[in-house]
């Protein structure tokens, strides 16, 4: 057979398509592998004539054969139970190589079978891999999951059905990238993309849309209901945690849903609702799903507006910071003060401390902010003291992000520098998991910390997940047993027996005990008994401004000199 009659091919007007096709074409018989016809694409890309290479095999065109398969193709058998594709190296007539892809399949029609070879160039197919998928995980990228989704919307048009749409933001990624660095963040993200692929349908796509963003595509579902089942599975398969350089990580996520038609008719309408969803799941706490309504809008742009509003409070000075007396149990003298943010803000009243945190957290504003506490408890405990007021030690707050940054502690030592306050009179006050995050980098910090002179304490000790057998790995000076122990003395006797077992502990490890939320004269008793070293609660005084310390502090002074005890005036 050395030409290819119409006939044999299924007529001209099927070799007409053929040469109209984007690939290169090849039509071979099946028992010599003598090419039969080629498309004008494959002749130009190939630089053959038709009567060359109409002499020659497959065979002996290609110079190479490989077995790699594309990580596009892959997906695509996958998703569409396609036949598998071979790369192979093909000579051009010139003597040059040409990287193709080839994907063969048997046709038979009217007299004869013939196989047809569609051939892709593999440079084209890489450069448009590129630009539709991320280049890190390998999922389809924003703009290539809204051509999915799209897709997804006309055939359930027509079918009847459903898509529900999904928008995942891993909790505090951040922390996990500043802490482990980018290449184990970098690991944690494809592990994590692995981890959606496992839990949808080869037809489902996943997608990949921000640094710790993904989408999810659901397409032709009868019920609403799928959707709900996924988002559970998805939530499943976080809860295990991920490995990345000898570290176990936890990592949590909100997800936002959508559903088409129910929530809007196009793409980019059902992608930006849903990540409105999942701001609002997010707000709710960690691990949460939340389907679209239409009131979130206004709920969510109040939390833009919050966001915004923070963001000028700086410039603006609205945060101030309040202070609590820190009280040795036996002297009853003043040995410490908290400082504690407080955000006044004019559109939205005052703002709590944690939910300020959590913001700032979000918006990466927590360093700014962070390092303005810190220097602004710095730089009035330094005044108190020269005023030979009595306040003992500035105890500070500290967040993750910031305890983690790099340099932190020469971060402290210019502030200790610039304020004028000797270090002893300084405490840093760190949780058990930010201890946790990093524990080989936290010791290092800590230690230096301590070399220069800095006291550390344990905040809301008892509500972490760590042991205080683990805690003897960290260089400590205090810990603070956490209120809802405090809060239960004397009505829970368990809250007695946790709470004795940690000064005991905690006394063998050298380490002092603060009381936190202590409220009434019951309470102090109760831990003086215990042998508990300090407390802080209302019993003595809620946090108040610097003016309000100030006359605490000389209150304090007073009593110093006449010999009385806080609160306890005829001992
Ligand atoms: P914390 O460090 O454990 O601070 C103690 C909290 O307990 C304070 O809440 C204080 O007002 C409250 N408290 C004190 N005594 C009593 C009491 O007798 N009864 C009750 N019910 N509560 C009492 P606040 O000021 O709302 O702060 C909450 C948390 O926000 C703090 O917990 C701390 O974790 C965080 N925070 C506050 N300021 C900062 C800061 O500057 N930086 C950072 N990173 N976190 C801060
Ligand atoms: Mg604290
Ligand atoms: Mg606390």
């Amino acid at each position: 057979m050395p030409e290819i009659r119409p006939a044999a091919a299924g007529g001209t007007r099927c070799l007409a398509l053929l040469e109209q096709s984007a690939d290169g074409v090849l039509l071979l018989d099946p028992a010599t592998e003598r090419i039969l016809w080629a498309n004008g694409r494959l002749l130009r890309w190939l630089g053959y004539t038709r009567e060359e290479i109409t002499s020659l095999t497959e065979g002996d065109l290609i110079a190479t054969e490989g077995s790699a398969v594309s990580l596009e193709r892959v997906q695509r058998v996958l998703r569409e139970g396609m036949i598998p594709v071979q790369l192979c190296c093909y000579r051009c007539a010139d003597g040059s190589l040409r990287e193709m892809e080839a994907s063969r399949s048997l046709v038979s029609r009217g007299v004869g079978r013939l196989i047809m070879v569609n051939l892709r160039d593999a440079a084209e197919i890489r450069r448009s891999y590129v630009s539709s998928n991320d280049t890190l995980t390998g999922l389809p990228n924003r703009s290539l999951l809204l051509e999915r989704l799209d897709g997804e919307i006309a055939r359930a048009k027509r079918w009847g059905r459903l898509v529900a749409v999904m928008v995942l933001n891993l909790d505090r990624f951040r922390f996990v990238n500043d802490a482990l660095g980018n290449r184990l963040g970098d690991l944690i993200l494809c592990a994590a993309a692995g981890r959606l692929l496992g839990v949808v349908r080869g037809s489902d796509t996943v997608g990949r849309l921000a640094g710790d963003e993904f989408a999810v595509v659901l397409g032709g579902l009868r019920d609403v209901r799928a959707a709900d089942i996924v988002a559970r599975k998805i939530v499943g398969a976080f809860e295990e945690h991920f490995q990345a350089g000898g570290q176990d990580v936890f990592l949590t996520g909100g997800i936002g849903i959508t559903v088409y038609p129910r929530d809007g008719d196009d793409g980019e309408t059902l992608l930006r609702y849903a990540g409105t969803a999942m701001r609002h799941a997010k707000e709710r706490g960690r691990s949460n799903h939340w389907f679209f309504t239409p009131d979130l809008g206004a709920a969510v742009s109040e939390s833009i507006r919050l966001d915004n509003a923070l963001r000028k409070a700086m410039e603006r000075e609205e945060f101030l910071l309040h202070y609590q007396p820190e009280v040795d149990i036996v002297s009853r003298r003043i040995v410490g003060l908290e400082a504690l943010l407080r955000w006044r803000s004019p559109e939205f009243g005052l703002v709590g401390p944690e939910r300020v945190v959590r913001l700032a957290e979000e918006s990466g504003l927590i360093l700014t902010l962070g390092d303005w506490v810190l220097e602004r408890a710095c730089e009035q405990h330094a005044v108190w003291l020269r005023e030979g007021l009595p306040g003992g030690r500035m105890a500070v707050n500290l967040s993750a992000r910031q305890f983690h940054q790099p340099k932190f502690e020469e971060k402290v030592a210019g502030i200790l520098a610039r304020t004028g306050l000797d270090a002893g009179f300084l405490e840093l006050e760190l949780t058990e998991s930010l201890l946790m995050q990093d524990a080989a980098g936290a010791v290092r910090t800590l230690r230096e910390l301590r070399n220069m002179g800095v006291r550390i304490a344990v905040d809301d000790f008892g509500t972490g997940y760590s042991s205080l057998s683990y805690l003897k790995r960290f260089p400590l000076d205090k810990l603070k047993i956490d209120q809802t122990f405090i809060r239960d003395l004397g009505v829970d006797p368990d809250a007695g027996t946790i709470t004795e077992a940690v000064v005991g502990l905690a006394h063998t490890l050298r380490l002092r005990t603060v009381a936190e939320g202590v409220e009434n004269e019951a309470q102090l008793e109760f831990l003086r008994a215990l042998g508990c070293d300090e407390a802080q609660g209302y019993f003595f005084g809620r946090p108040v401004p610097a003016a309000d310390t100030e006359r605490i502090l000389q209150a304090e002074a007073g009593r110093l000199k006449t010999g009385d005890r806080w609160l306890e005036r005829d001992a």
